[in-house]
This record gives C-alpha cells, structure tokens and sequence, in this order.
C-alpha cells in the first residue's frame, strides 16, 4: 500500500525520464505526451536550455525570500508586464493560489468603495481550483460536495451568456468583478464567442467592475497566442496564470492593471516560496524560450493541423459530436461517456485525457512537431473509432 493521499485515480505507470514529446517509462516503454502534465511541461521535456538555466541557477542560490528584493522576480514581472499589457504581477506557487490573489484583490477593491460584502460572478463549469475560496468559485457540485460551507460571495452564471450577467447586476448592488476562464479547461474546453468576450469588458467597464480572466490552463502560448484573451482582444484587470508558467516548475502569477494595481500594500497578501529565484529563472526562461523558437506561431499551425487532421480521419463519425479548440487546447467531444480512452492510449503508447465526462482532450508540449501531430492523429484515430464502434 502506497503511503501517499488516495485524492487521485492514478493510471497504472511510473515514468523516468523524457525528452522533448517523448517519455518513458521504468519499465522502458515509451509514450507520446499529448497532455504535458495538464498543459504544464510547455517546453516538453528536458529541453537543454530549462535544464542549464534551472541548474545554473540552484548553483548559485535557490531561495531568499520575499522580504528582500529578487533580481530574478523582478525581470520575470517586467517580462510578463510587457507581454500582457498588465502593471504589476504577485508570485504564487499555483494556479488556486494565483486566484485565491485574484479573489483578495477583487474583495479589497469592493471594500475601499466601500462595499462591505463584495459578490465576484463565477461561471457554469469553471474550474478554479481546489482551495476552499477556489473550489467556491468552482462551478463543479461534485467537486465541492462534502466540504461545505464553501466560502460566500460568489454568483453563478451560465457561460457565454452577457444576459444572465446583466441581470444579476440588476438586483446584486455588491458585484465588484466577473471571473471566467475565456476557453474553459476542466469544463471540457468551451469557448466562449468573441461577441461574449468584448460585451463583458464594456459592460464591466460600465459597471465599474473587474474582469479577472484564469489564464492558468489557456495562457502561456497554449492557444498560439500569449494568452487567450488576446483572442476577442479584450484587456482583462486581473489575469492569472501558473501550469505552463514554469515549463514544469511550480510557479503561478496573479497580474493587475488600472484599477486593480496598486491596491495591495505590505501585509495585503504574501507568500514564502513565491517567485523565488528558482522558479522565476525556469519561468523567464520558458517565455524567453517561447519566443526565440517561435512556439506562439507553432502552438497555432500545429494546432490547426491535428484538429484538421482529425476531422478528415474520423469524417462520418457520427460519435463525434465536436473537434474545437485553439493552438494546442484541443477537445474532441463524443456524444457518450469515454473515460476508458485514457487507459486504451496509455496501452498504445499515448498520453491523453478524457475531461468533463466525454471530451478527449490534447495538450501537448508547444514544442510539438507536425511528425508528431500526424503521429497523434494515425494512433489516437483507430482507438476512437474502436470505441465507438464497441
Ligand atoms: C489547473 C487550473 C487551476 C488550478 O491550478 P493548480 O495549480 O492545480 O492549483 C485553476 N484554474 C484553471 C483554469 C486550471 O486549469
């Protein structure tokens, strides 16, 4: 018996190494990874330049701590600052972490206007995290059963849906923000349309709210742009990040602009690990990566290809009820329940995931080739139709 927490259903393998797309098992197997730990390893695995840059800097100092200031933090944040269009970023260990800032940040907003139970309006299917204000946020009854009270101050809406906004500001006078996930991950990868997206802003902008966008599965390139509210071209107030942040090394990031900067001061908010020098050189390291290798522009052509793919080989299939996604967060929903995929792919050689019941779905590494996506596309193809066909 394994010592460790019964709070996963683990699959049946161990893995030893990897190297770019590809790992291996300790039984000497290897896998195609199309999932990279849940959009975490961006760079793939072991790309020489993460591991020189990681390994140089634990050579010279892993930690410090946040009350002092860190050299590597700071060009992190002036990177993130320019590529995002935010002011001023908080370093966190995780994405429910990175949003647990997000909720602070918006609840201290409300209070210095002066309202005194600020309400954030939440989405259908999100998924936050699994903190108690995170898991509150959550819109996942089954996450959340058994560990109430969940926190208050949150209001469901239907995603995608400007209307059910605009009526809930109607009678709720403590709404401070709306937080969303602009392509959800978890709820079985849903965007939401264009038009959705620049209505929210103008009408929070209207309101006086903020617009805190949860970039952790859908930022950092994934999409093949930078982030994915780049998409509708909306600039949120508050954006969070962490999974692909750090290529593998845990780091998450809540960021602000206009009227959600400068609210913090010392005290506020804090965290002992965060943004430390060595998950801030892993993280400047990935962006920087990111962009010397032109993984945006890959992330959207590869992208584009498997889903392409994909509907050419399972064309006729009337199981497959959607192919939809950006750059590399691809869902492929069948009309029926397909868990037992992910355990059929592992046996073929194929790291895959099954979310929200009945959407397959394709992270891979941004690294990806257009071999490996052809690779993906011939193996992934005959299990679905299999599958379908039992
Ligand atoms: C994974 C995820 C989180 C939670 O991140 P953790 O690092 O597991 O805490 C939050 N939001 C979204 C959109 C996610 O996909």
């Amino acid at each position: 018996m394994s010592h460790v927490m019964n709070t996963y259903a683990r699959l049946p393998v161990t893995f030893s190494h990897g190297q770019g797309s590809r790992i291996t098992d300790t039984e000497g197997k290897e896998y195609l990874d199309a999932l990279s730990g849940i959009a975490v390893s961006t760079l793939g695995h072991a790309h020489p330049k993460l591991v020189a840059a990681i390994a140089a800097q634990a050579g010279r100092m892993l930690h410090t701590s946040n009350l002092y200031r860190i050299r590597e933090q700071e060009l992190l944040a002036d990177k993130l600052a320019e590529i995002s269009g935010m002011q001023e970023i908080f370093f966190s260990n995780s994405g429910a972490e990175a949003n647990e800032a997000a909720i602070k940040l918006a609840r201290f907003y409300g209070h210095k206007k002066g309202i005194e139970t600020p309400t954030i309006i939440v989405m259908e299917k999100a998924f936050h995290g699994r903190t108690m204000a995170t898991l509150s946020a959550t819109g996942n009854r089954k996450a959340q059963a058994g560990f109430e009270p969940l926190v208050s101050g949150f209001v469901r809406v239907p995603y995608d849906d400007l209307d059910a906004i605009k009526s809930v500001a109607e009678h709720n006078k403590n709404v401070v923000a709306v937080m969303l996930e602009m392509i959800q991950g978890e709820g079985g990868i849903h965007l939401a349309s264009i038009e959705y997206q620049k209505g929210l802003r103008q009408f929070c902008d209207e309101q006086g709210w903020l617009l805190i966008c949860d970039e952790v599965q859908c930022g950092m390139g994934r999409t093949g742009k930078w982030f994915g509210f780049e998409h509708a071209g909306v600039q949120p107030d508050i954006v969070t990040l962490a999974k692909g942040l750090g290529s593998g090394v845990p780091i998450g990031a809540c960021l602000a602009r206009g009227p959600a900067a400068g609210l913090f001061g010392p005290g506020n908010h804090g965290s002992t690990f965060g943004g430390n020098p060595l998950v801030a050189t892993a993280a400047l390291t990935t962006l920087e990566t990111i962009e010397q290798d032109g993984l945006l522009a890959n992330a959207e052509r590869i992208g584009a290809l498997i889903r392409q793919l994909f509907a050419e080989s399972l064309a006729g299939e009337r199981g497959v009820l959607d192919i939809r996604g950006h750059g590399l967060m691809i869902g492929l929903e069948l009309d029926r329940p397909c868990g037992e995929l992910v355990g059929q792919a592992l046996a073929a050689g194929l790291l895959i995931n099954v979310t929200a019941d009945q959407v397959v779905r394709f992270l891979p590494p941004l690294i990806f080739s257009e071999n490996e996506a052809k690779e993906l596309v011939d193996r992934v193809t005959p299990l679905i139709k299999d599958f379908l066909a039992a």
